[in-house]
């Protein structure tokens, strides 16, 4: 424990963002301390170990690119990776970097207020540290607050409840147990097939169905992972280039409108048996028209219903209220296949919605399950939320959560206007979760970095964004959204999922490249949009 020890930057988590941060900044000399509150690296990684997590974004590009040494020293085993082997590849990176001596774990941070005489972050945690540092960073995540909707009579449940977003570290049996699964994004489709192959019976509660594609996931060659490592440089320089940030992606450079019936046909099909969320950018139009949009719905509604036996199990399935990408698209393996299994059910509970939670099970409008464990993959209050979960305050003492009870303004989804030297790794308005998360975490982490270093060569004390870039880059957000369909699902990309959230679009839908440009244009321009303030000779002498 320590009392008001000085640091020059406090990191706030240690998942992907949060080792780099450390790294990175800790190469340049400062002295870094990175909290976190699980008891080991990984973040999303470290909380989401429920059965078939892994992730969707293919293990060769989902990992740092900014060292040589790292990515030739690790071997990926399958295309997309488990969370176990993420997790293990982020200890071998903290190992490799030696990072573990500056990561505090099994505590969180309470607060960060920032100290106007001093010009620090006054940080404190729930181990009882009080620690001021210069720059504070916020390294935690898009989608770590994971909150249980609040059903009327959980606290009377006797069985077991499970959140997929914390799931215990000791292996869950569901062996000759009936259990009820709430929730049917990513994380219960993912979660779904191998519940089933355990579990005695399963009852789905589906509020909205979700398109789904298949992983096609497979072992990897070690040929050509070797070959891979070769030109590894060249395919991460060509991410940094796309919207999305994924090197295995390409899209036929036209509109799917402009493509014959068999043409298009053909090439979802491609995509289909290829396997992965490469299948939505198959044309350049299908988030932007929603004829377009409506081919790709289209072919996989057809795939449900060629694929699940009972029609009214099949039409259940087929999402018809958002067009497809609007809502994160799931990658699975055999999710719709599962509705085949006699110990499967699907119960609808839009029509009939849940009730309440009872002592022995889950009660909707139109019955009654009895249910031995009950595993809410109910999602995320995303982006917003794990900030919101701390008391953050800036210059006036404004806490952050006030500042974005409207919705989320920050420049470049990087900096807010009135909280200076505060820096949000992957926050609203920045690519991030429409994007390959390991390739913008190191754009953000390196812009900070040559930020801060730029200041240290000015004799800056602080760095903030101005409200009229702030604005300016919100309404820019806003109109890039706008001119899409994803602001047309009832998504987490809105807040829809948590009443009384603000409905903004939070990430940013410009792309990774355009993105990427616009930050090299504000340091080009010296930092355009931010307010630099010299530091007084006394202030210099404790930084
Ligand atoms: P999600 O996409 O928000 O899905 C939550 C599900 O729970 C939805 O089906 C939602 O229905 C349902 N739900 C929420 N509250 C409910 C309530 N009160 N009653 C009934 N149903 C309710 O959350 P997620 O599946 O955890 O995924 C979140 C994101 O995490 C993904 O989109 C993805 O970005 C990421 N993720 C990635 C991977 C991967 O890499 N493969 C895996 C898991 C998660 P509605 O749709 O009607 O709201």
């Amino acid at each position: 424990m320590s009392d008001e020890a000085p640091l020059d930057v406090v990191v706030i988590g240690a998942g992907f963002a949060g080792i780099y941060a450390l790294h990175k900044l800790r190469s340049q000399g400062l002295a870094v301390r990175a909290y976190e509150t699980g008891s080991d690296v990984g973040g999303t990684w470290y909380w989401n170990r429920y059965p078939g997590a892994r992730c969707d974004v293919e293990s060769l590009d989902y990992q740092f690119g900014f060292s040589d040494e790292l990515q030739r020293g690790w071997n990926w085993s399958e295309r997309f990776a488990t969370q176990a082997e993420i997790l293990d590849y982020l200890r071998y990176v903290a190992d490799t970097l030696d990072l573990w001596r500056d990561i505090q774990f099994e505590t969180r941070v309470q607060a960060a207020i920032f100290d106007e005489p001093s010009g620090r972050w006054r940080v404190t945690t729930d181990t009882g540290d009080r620690v001021n540092a210069r720059f504070c960073i916020s390294a935690v995540g898009c989608l770590a607050a994971a909150p249980v909707a609040d059903f009327p009579g959980l606290d009377t449940y006797r069985g077991e409840t499970y959140h997929t977003g914390r799931w215990p570290h000791q292996a869950v049996d569901f062996t000759g147990k009936c259990v009820g699964v709430v929730g049917t994004g990513s994380s219960g489709v993912q979660a779904i097939p191998l519940i089933a192959e355990q579990a005695r019976e399963l009852v789905v509660f589906q509020r909205s169905p979700n398109f789904s594609v298949p992983a096609v996931n497979r072992p990897l060659v070690a040929d050509w992972v070797d070959a891979y490592k070769e030109r590894f440089a060249e395919e991460r320089a060509r991410a940094k280039t796309t919207d999305f940030g994924n090197a295995a992606w390409t899209t036929v450079p036209h509109s799917a409108l402009e493509a014959s019936v068999d043409e298009r046909e053909a090439e979802y099909e491609s995509r289909w048996r290829e396997g992965g969320a490469g299948f939505m950018i198959a044309y350049a139009d299908l988030m932007a028209n929603k004829q377009a949009n409506d081919t790709a719905a289209d072919f996989i509604r057809r795939k449900i219903r060629e694929t699940v036996k009972d029609p009214e199990t099949a039409e259940l399935l087929t999402p018809r209220d958002h067009p497809i990408g609007a809502k994160r698209i799931c990658v699975d393996t055999d999710y719709f296949e599962t509705f085949n299994r006699d110990n499967v059910r699907l119960v609808d509970v839009r029509s009939a919605p849940i009730e309440r939670i009872t002592e022995t099970g889950l009660r909707t409008v139109a019955g009654e399950f009895e249910l031995d464990c009950l595993v809410f993959a109910t999602g995320f209050d995303a982006m917003t939320g794990p900030l919101n979960a701390m008391d953050i305050r800036g210059r006036g003492g404004v806490p952050l959560k006030e500042r974005w009870a409207e919705g989320p303004g920050a420049y470049l989804g990087l900096a807010v206007c009135g909280f200076p030297n505060l820096f949000l790794i992957t926050g609203p308005g920045s690519p991030s979760v429409l994007s390959n998360m390991v390739v913008s975490i190191e754009q953000h982490v390196e812009f900070i970095a040559d930020c801060i270093a730029a200041m240290g060569a000015s004799g800056c004390a602080t760095f903030e964004a101005t409200q009229a870039a702030q604005d300016a880059w919100v309404e820019h957000v806003n109109h890039e959204a706008d001119l899409t369909l994803f602001p047309q699902g009832n998504s987490w990309y809105v807040g829809a999922n948590i009443p009384g959230k603000p409905r903004v679009f939070m990430p940013y839908t410009g792309g990774v490249r355009a993105y990427r440009e616009k930050c090299e244009e504000v340091v080009a321009g010296g930092y355009a949009g931010f307010q630099l303030t010299p530091a007084p000779a006394d202030k210099a002498a404790i930084n």
